[in-house]
């Protein structure tokens, strides 16, 4: 029986979640974190430890227990080992948001959080002031001294990709069908980086759905679904942004929302996590988490398989290796779905990596925070690479993308990343390549 004798309220998890841990240690050699350091601490058994602890008032969420917590990549590899079904996933947000109360960031961090989960994501115009500034900053050169300024977190502020030029940074027009000879409707998440970032893999997305039957439509004013909010200590944040999403599709029930980004999906697909003690939005928000669909799992059923596949040419893309994003494979449980759509395209050789379910490091922001131990992880990924023979890695996520793209400029300059959408996009061209 358990000694949970602390006042109701005062822990940062829910006691009795922290009791389906069966301390069977089967996830702690699947955990990057563990694998980086070798510490009980840095493993979710370890972590769950320290939760339940901390819930039953043997510990106080000290400065070794936040730096435990916040290590985490929330890559979810936990849970798809787990064999006790621990939802950990929702342990680590819990935790994360009671620690920001009980342990206040620095003001620096307070500022920067407040004006880029609270300004500049739930906003179109404040992304794309945000990434017309990176933009001029890679022009001038800008980006090349953060290293010098900002050490091993400048090194990845200068990673980042190029930011497209204006005319590509467009969101989609997509008020009539596309074709004509679409016979079923989609909406299309436009995310909130993506068209600023990734505007040609939204365009990609929209042409490869025509292809396969599907007319889709997008909701211009809408921007962001709060999945950096939930996972980075601020559900209050990420409350606020599933409310709008919700409310911004709601009206067109019955029609599936399609998501071509894989950590974007998987938090919508958790949206009633978010509203377990209001009966109102709880109701709302499950009926739109079971509209949410993965790009690549709403195209790999034979009703728009079969016309897409009559409509991929020969492809010259070469050798391709499909890298889970940890959302997609962990997180919404989507694993044959990619591999069915490569396998589609005539022409293209797929390769497996020999650990496509490792993180590459991404992991939301966490690239950006520790960008040492996100460095390290890539570049086990780039190896895999390397041992696969692939010319081209394949991804769903504009995180992982990002990602890849970064080391494979400084590591494989021979070697790309695309979308999966990109990929199967340029398959429909009369000439692809
Ligand atoms: S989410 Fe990933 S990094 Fe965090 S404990 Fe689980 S396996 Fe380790
Ligand atoms: S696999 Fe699950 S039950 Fe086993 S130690 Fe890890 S979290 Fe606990």
């Amino acid at each position: 029986m358990s000694t949970f004798s602390r006042e109701a309220g005062a822990a940062l998890i829910e006691h009795a979640q922290s009791l389906d841990c069966i301390h069977c240690g089967l996830c702690l050699h699947t955990c990057p974190t563990y694998q980086l350091t070798g510490n009980e601490s840095a493993s979710p058994r370890g972590r769950i430890h320290l939760m339940r602890a901390e819930a039953e008032g043997r510990i106080e969420p000290d400065h070794s227990f936040e730096e435990a917590m916040n290590s985490c990549l929330l890559c979810l590899r936990c849970e798809s080992v787990c064999p006790a079904g621990v939802r950990f996933e929702s342990m680590m947000e819990s935790c994360r948001d009671g620690l920001d109360s009980v342990r206040p960031k620095g003001w620096l961090a307070r500022l920067a959080r407040r004006i880029g989960f609270g300004r500049i994501l739930p906003s179109r115009t404040g992304i794309r002031f945000t990434l017309g500034a990176l933009k001029l900053a890679q022009i001038l050169g800008l980006t090349r001294l953060a290293p010098l300024l900002l050490g091993a977190r400048g090194r990845a502020l200068a990673s980042l990709p190029s930011v497209p030029p204006r005319a590509e940074r467009q969101p989609l027009d997509l008020a009539a069908p596309a074709s004509g000879s679409e016979t079923q409707e989609a909406w299309l998440m436009e995310g909130c980086v993506m068209p600023e970032l990734f505007g040609r893999v939204n365009r990609a997305s929209a042409a490869v759905l025509a292809a396969a039957g599907v007319h889709c439509r997008t909701r211009a004013e809408h921007t962001c679904c709060g999945a950096l909010h939930a996972h980075n200590g601020d559900l209050a944040g990420a409350r606020d942004l599933a409310r709008s999403t919700i409310i911004a599709f709601e009206s067109s029930e019955n029609i599936p929302i399609v998501v071509n980004s894989a950590g974007c999906g998987s938090h919508m697909k958790e949206y009633p996590r978010l509203f377990t003690e209001d009966p109102e939005w709880l109701d709302r928000a499950q009926a739109f988490s079971s509209r949410v669909v993965d790009f690549t799992e709403f195209l790999a059923t034979p009703e728009r398989l079969d016309p897409l596949k009559s409509r991929l040419g020969r492809s010259k893309s070469g050798t391709l290796a499909f890298d889970d994003p940890c959302h997609l494979c962990h997180g919404q449980g989507v694993r044959s779905a990619p591999r069915t759509l490569l396998a589609a395209i005539p022409g293209v050789e797929v390769v497996e990596l020999e650990d496509p379910e490792a993180c590459c490091g991404s992991a939301g922001i966490h690239s950006m925070l520790r960008p040492e131990d996100s460095s390290a992880l890539l570049a086990d990924k780039l190896r895999d690479l390397e041992r696969s023979g692939a010319q081209t890695l394949v991804t769903a996520n504009p995180g992982c993308h990002m990602q890849w793209a970064g080391g494979l400029a400084q590591a494989k300059p021979g070697k790309q990343v695309q979308h999966i959408a990109e990929v199967l996009a340029k398959a429909l061209e009369p000439d692809a390549s």
